[in-house]
């Protein structure tokens, strides 16, 4: 559209404005709006546009930017007291990407603090709301990223999965959430959660738009040694979603067994299996699959993570970084570090941290550490069968994004470990690196009213495949619901 003029930058930047006005103080969706910033973006682009200068597809698209990604202005608080006035000196690479690409950042968004959450609720300037149900939960981490996209205040949004954060919340919410191989995505300039885990990614209102901010933020950087130089250039391979449909009967899809289990909701199990038939109608093979050690995933997620976690959040100390308790009622150096951290850390970061500590501490590091460092080989194992030729050789994995749909405010938030078992079909695949997306499998839940998310999994680095795959089962689906 800035290509023809028939749309203006400017327009969808005010735009997008007005709606998180309109609507953001019931949402919570924002921590911060950069209104002056964003026009002066958007004017610049339309300025490119008019010399005809204009290369990306996300040029000139409104973009929000989960509040762990570092902006060199404003502040990245990660939700978190500890970082609430913190400003970074520099910008992530993939924030940077999407700058320089012409995106318009609009704002920062809500999570839960340091990324640490399923609901959203664990944030310290307030929870999220729902779009699609205010008395809900948007789900998280990712909430704020999520609600912007649901409530239409921007087409697209970053966010961080380190073990469902991006697809969880978009299924809860009704948009797409996308999340690339382990080493695509720069993390230079993303607060570190669990290293070995963590994974920027998209939440769109398409698959389309993931697949085209995915584009821009995927790629090689040496800012992080985990970055990998495996070509991007899927953009190329996505053509209409009607025409990816169309080669449905080339597609193996497995359903794992542990995914068609009894404890999910009916809403769910009935989206699961209006996808296997809308696939079957089209000419896919479904291929019936096990994931055996699915069930040690929770387990050996929160144990890894949280290791990670005790260790990364060292450094929020008041000293080194982070907001320092008072002087003068700090007596010795480490009553400063531990007044510091007390008030500067929420309940649910506090617990994870004394987890990691725990399972790193000697006596026992190999009855937890060590044991779930081997319980993830095994995960990532299932996975590989399911994916290697002789085996199975399936192009995707089908499975929920969550075993409900969205729940209620303050359902869960004093019992952690039911909240940690929403993750059950999310945590699996950070372990193993996979690259996977977040589709819109329906309605279901009270009243027809809530959205279902379906989740689909690929290889290691074959996003070009799996976003083709999802779009075609997306439009698949919505011809059958219409
Ligand atoms: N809900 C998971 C957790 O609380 C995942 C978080 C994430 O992906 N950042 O750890």
């Amino acid at each position: 559209m800035l290509e023809t003029r028939s749309d203006s930058a400017e327009r969808a930047t005010i735009n997008a404005l007005h709606t998180i006005q309109g609507r953001d103080g019931e949402i919570n969706a924002f921590l911060q709006v950069f209104e002056d910033r964003a026009m002066e973006q958007a004017r610049a682009i339309d300025a490119q546009a008019e010399a005809g200068e204009v290369t990306s597809p996300v040029a000139g698209m409104p973009i929000a930017i989960k509040d762990n990604i570092c902006l060199d202005y404003g502040r990245t608080t990660c939700a978190s007291r500890m970082l609430e006035h913190y400003e970074s000196p520099f910008t992530a690479t993939a924030a940077q990407r999407l700058i320089d690409a012409g995106a318009v950042i609009v704002g920062k968004t809500n999570l839960d603090e340091f990324a640490m959450g399923s609901s959203g609720e664990h944030s310290a300037f307030g929870p999220t709301r729902n779009p699609r149900d205010l008395t809900r939960v948007p789900g998280g981490s990712s909430s704020g990223s999520a609600a912007a996209v649901a409530a239409g205040m921007v087409p697209a949004a970053l966010g961080s999965d380190t073990g469902g954060s991006i697809r969880q919340p978009a299924g809860f919410c009704g948009v797409v959430g996308f999340k690339p191989t382990y080493g695509r995505v720069s993390r230079s300039g993303l607060v570190a959660f669990a290293s070995s885990l963590d994974q920027i990614g998209v939440l769109a209102d398409s698959v389309e738009h993931a697949a085209q901010v995915g584009a821009v933020i995927c790629g090689y950087d040496p800012a992080d040694a985990t970055s990998s130089d495996a070509p991007v250039g899927w953009e190329a391979q996505l053509g209409e979603p009607s025409r990816a449909l169309s080669g449905a009967a080339s597609w193996r899809v497995a359903i794992p067994r542990e995914a068609r289990s009894e404890a999910n909701d009916p809403a769910v199990t009935e989206a699961l299996e209006r996808a296997e038939r809308t696939l079957r109608a089209h000419g896919a093979t479904i291929v019936d699959v096990e994931l055996p050690h699915s069930s040690h995933a929770i387990a050996a997620y929160y144990i890894v993570s949280s290791a990670e976690a005790s260790s990364n959040l060292a450094r929020f100390d008041g000293v080194r970084y982070g907001r320092r308790a008072s002087l003068e009622t700090s007596e010795t150096l480490l009553d400063l570090y531990e007044r510091s951290r007390a008030e500067g850390l929420g309940p649910e970061v506090q617990r994870r941290i004394m987890l990691g500590t725990h399972v790193l501490s000697s006596g026992y590091y190999d009855a937890y550490y060590a044991t779930a460092l081997k319980a993830r080989r095994v995960i990532k194992g299932d996975y590989d069968r399911v994916f290697d030729a002789a085996a199975a050789a399936c192009d995707a994995i089908l499975m929920p994004s969550s075993p409900t749909p969205a729940f209620r405010l303050g359902e869960m938030v004093s019992d952690p470990m039911t909240m940690y078992l929403q993750d059950i079909y999310t945590v699996s695949v950070n372990l193993a690196g996979l690259p996977a997306i977040t589709i819109r499998g329906g309605l279901g839940g009270p009243s027809d009213a809530l959205p279902i998310g379906l989740q689909l999994i690929g290889r290691p680095f074959d996003e070009g495949r799996l976003l083709g795959m999802a779009s075609g089962l997306e439009c698949g689906l919505e011809q059958s619901a219409s």
